[in-house]
């Protein structure tokens, strides 16, 4: 890694200012979750010391070895779910997360509601759209996701906060970003969990509220650990 966290830390902070004076948003409007996986706990712990407190994990079992320990140390860090979540995976996900990006099938919402009644603990929730309508990929298709919100909140008592997407890697990002802010305004939704390093600022230029970066900020990952 030739750049320091610190140095890229501040170029992303930069960049989304940048973007935001751009389209005429304040920069407070867009809050950063700097994507932590695969990243070594000496780089978490180096952005935490510049002040970072909002990270990204995609998978519960690699955030419950690292996370734990850093929260007793600073109990404001904000803990975002950005990974799809496994029903048997519903308990550490509630303790350990603030919020879980990636709310996608009744089945879920079912064990969350479950989980969130026995534990008391409210994880925040956004819900993952499949924007690209791409078969591997998890997420409601954009026109079941407003009876998908409906049932979340009328059927579990969910709050539903907003919606997240991860667009096609071979498309346009700008047309997904544009796709889920109409979804998100037509359904009243406020928060919008979408760009990462390659396209944060056209998402920001689309609205996003929350970007979800890590290569720009912790260098690059070894591919394998990313897409599954
Ligand atoms: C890894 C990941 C990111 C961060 O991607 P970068 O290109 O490294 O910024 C964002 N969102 C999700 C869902 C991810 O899995």
């Amino acid at each position: 890694m030739p750049e320091t966290v610190s140095s890229s830390l501040r170029a992303v902070e930069r960049d989304i200012a940048d973007a935001c004076r751009q389209c005429g948003r304040d920069p407070a409007s867009v809050k950063l979750v700097a994507v932590t996986k695969t990243a070594p706990d000496t780089a978490i712990e180096e952005a935490i010391g510049l002040g970072q407190r909002r990270f990204g994990e995609n998978r519960v079992q690699e955030a419950k070895g690292k996370y734990p320990a850093l929260k007793v140390r600073d109990p404001d860090l904000e803990l975002h779910l950005i990974g799809p979540l496994q029903t048997n995976k519903v308990r550490d996900a509630v303790a350990l997360f603030d919020v879980i990006e990636t709310l996608d099938r009744p089945k879920l919402a079912a064990a969350l509601a479950e989980e969130i009644a026995r534990s008391g603990r409210r994880p925040r929730l956004l819900v993952q759209v499949n924007t690209g309508e791409e078969p591997q990929k998890a997420g409601l298709l954009p026109l079941e996701t407003e009876a998908f919100v409906a049932q979340c909140r009328d059927r579990h008592g969910l709050a539903i906060e907003g919606l997240m997407c991860i667009p096609p890697l071979e498309e346009e990002p700008s047309l997904h970003f544009a796709l889920l802010a109409k979804l998100a305004a037509r359904l009243g939704l406020k928060q919008l969990s979408m760009g990462m390093s390659g396209d944060f600022d056209q998402a920001i230029a689309f609205g996003a509220t929350y970007v979800r970066i890590g290569t720009a900020i912790f260098g690059a990952r070894s591919t394998a650990t990313d897409q599954d």
